[in-house]
């Protein structure tokens, strides 16, 4: 049995460049999505999910754990990720489950109305909705943050979750589930991340005003914070590429997470038996004990 040291990789990593929004098959090594270790425990069974960003990275890992959770999943994403999105589609009908590919940008309102009514309809409902998608572009300085990327960083983070969220609120019943996508810079801020470590301090409250004003239906809502963990974001401009090299190599485990790592925190907010735990957020980042 592999020990928690030698199961997954440890930096020091390759440099390596991607243009945004990046590709997982791109990276090496290969961030581990769970594919072939994801082990599903009938906790998800007959639910409908909605995952933004949901061709790589955290999102990937999520879709895969609801599907093999008994969970039928249809993923947003950007056009030019659609090689990492058909391989998430397959991985989803493998088990059996109902997969639906929605591309599209979420910068635009209109678009994310036309994303909740497609899920919808295809899936023919909606459980869960995990608001995953990010944008994050380190810049040094802020006179070199530019109106633009400050824009598209709030237009992903933000205001897509709130225009995605309203869409959906219509549609979700008792029992449902919202999960946002935080981070640790909503709480312990790089310098070099001065308008993603708000949009997440952002997430944060979004999640916990909504989970008071929508825990009178039944509808829980709560945030992930991820630590450092190996996913496309951080390749293709969410880093400079010394950090990448080392990337995750502060954490006390010493290493970047792989996404399969927080899957389970997903499956466990979404799931019935969880049905107490509203306007939390849960940090997963390797023992630096940020949240
Ligand atoms: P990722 O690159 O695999 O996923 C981000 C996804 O966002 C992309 O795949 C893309 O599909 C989507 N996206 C970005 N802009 C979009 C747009 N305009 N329209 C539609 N989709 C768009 O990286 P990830 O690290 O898995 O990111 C998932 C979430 O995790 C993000 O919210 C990110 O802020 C958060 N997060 C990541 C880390 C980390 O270390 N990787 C740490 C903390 C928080
Ligand atoms: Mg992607």
């Amino acid at each position: 049995m592999s020990t928690e040291k030698s199961r997954f990789p440890r930096p020091p990593f390759d440099q390596q460049p991607q243009q945004f929004p990046g590709l997982a098959s791109a990276m090496h090594p290969l961030p581990d999505h769970g594919e072939k270790s994801y082990q599903g425990r009938e906790r998800l069974v007959g639910k409908k999910a909605l995952i933004t960003g949901g061709d790589s990275g955290i999102g990937r890992a999520v879709a895969i754990a609801y599907a093999r959770e008994g969970a039928d999943v249809a993923i947003n994403y950007l056009p030019a990720e659609e090689s990492d999105a058909q391989e998430v589609i397959a991985l989803i009908r493998a088990e059996g489950r109902k997969a639906v590919a929605i591309p599209g940008d979420i910068t635009h309102e209109d678009f994310c109305k036309t994303l909740v009514e497609r899920a919808v309809s295809e899936l023919g409902g909606l459980d869960i909705l995990v608001n995953n998608a990010g944008h994050q572009q380190f810049c040094e300085s802020i006179s070199e943050l530019t109106t633009e990327s400050f824009d598209a960083t709030f237009k992903t983070n933000v205001y897509a979750p709130f225009w995605i969220t309203r869409a959906a609120v219509a549609h979700l019943g008792e029992g449902a589930a919202i999960i946002n996508t935080s981070s640790v810079q909503a709480f312990k801020p790089s310098d070099i991340l001065l308008d993603y470590a708000q949009t997440k301090a952002c997430n944060v409250a979004f999640t916990k005003a909504l989970a008071k004003q929508l825990g009178p239906k039944g509808i829980r809502v709560n945030a992930v914070a991820p630590g450092p963990y190996w996913t496309p974001l951080q390749v293709c401009g969410g880093q400079p590429q010394e950090k990448v090299a080392h990337f995750g190599e502060e954490a006390p485990l010493g290493r970047p997470g792989q996404p399969v790592e927080i899957a389970p925190l997903y499956v466990t907010l979404a799931a019935d038996e969880n049905s107490f735990a509203s306007g939390q957020v849960w940090c997963s980042d390797g023992g630096t004990g940020t949240a």
